[in-house]
């Protein structure tokens, strides 16, 4: 993948993207908001790494100047650890995903990969259709009637929960072990914005959600959106 790194920290900046070249990733540094935005969407990427406190403007800033050209950017925000709100907040603008500082490179390794894996052969030839809603897991498409869905892959991923068990009612730490078992930071407030941006794209206005909320125990598809 092409990758932007931004990154002010001269030190992390090298290991992070000597590790990146070495996955065989591509990798361009920007040490602050206005570098970042700038290489963001002036040149080919397919993933910003972006870290949350930055010269000039911070990480959400830059997060929200990209999203708003509508480019197919998947962002993983590096947060601190001692700040829940920078991960719920950067969740909200539309990263992708996040991993809170201080990391192991491994780490940052299996996220990356995660975020590309639209790239990577398709993993089986299967179509789901509930209602007008369809996903086509062999192109990783979503569709609802003739519109399609531009999801990220951690909402992909979410989405495919419900698809292949349609109405069967997941708990939010069932889809949090799901999607993140081998990651222990996650917590279900992660699952909770997962589904609110999962409606935002999925539903219509004025309709009932694609996505039913079943009080104290969980969420479910409705079966005929
Ligand atoms: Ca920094």
């Amino acid at each position: 993948m092409d990758i932007l790194l931004v990154e002010d920290e001269p030190h992390l900046a090298e290991q992070v993207s000597r590790a990146l070249i070495q996955a065989g990733h591509a990798v361009t540094v920007a040490v602050d908001g206005p570098g970042a935005v700038k290489k963001a969407t002036g040149s080919r990427c397919d993933l910003v790494v972006l870290d949350v406190n930055l010269p000039g403007y911070d990480g959400f800033e830059v997060l929200s100047r990209i999203r708003a050209t509508r480019l197919p950017v998947r962002v993983l925000m590096l947060t601190a650890r001692s700040e829940v709100g920078d991960r719920v907040a950067g969740l909200k603008a539309g990263a992708d995903d996040y991993l809170t500082k201080p990391f192991a490179l491994e780490e940052l390794l299996a996220r990356v990969d995660v975020l590309g894996r639209r790239n990577v052969a398709p993993e089986a030839d299967i179509v789901y259709r509930i209602g007008d809603l369809c996903m086509d897991m062999g192109k990783r498409r979503v569709s609802r009637g003739d519109r399609p869905l531009e999801l990220s892959p951690r909402e992909f991923e979410v989405l495919q929960i419900f698809m292949k068990e349609p109405g069967r009612t997941f708990s939010r730490d069932e889809i949090c072990e799901r999607i993140w078992e081998r990651e222990h930071e996650y917590d279900t407030r992660t699952v909770e914005i997962f589904i609110m941006r999962l409606r935002k794209k999925l539903d219509r206005p004025g309709e009932e959600s694609v996505i039913r909320t079943i009080r104290s125990v969980g969420y479910m598809l409705n079966s005929a959106p």
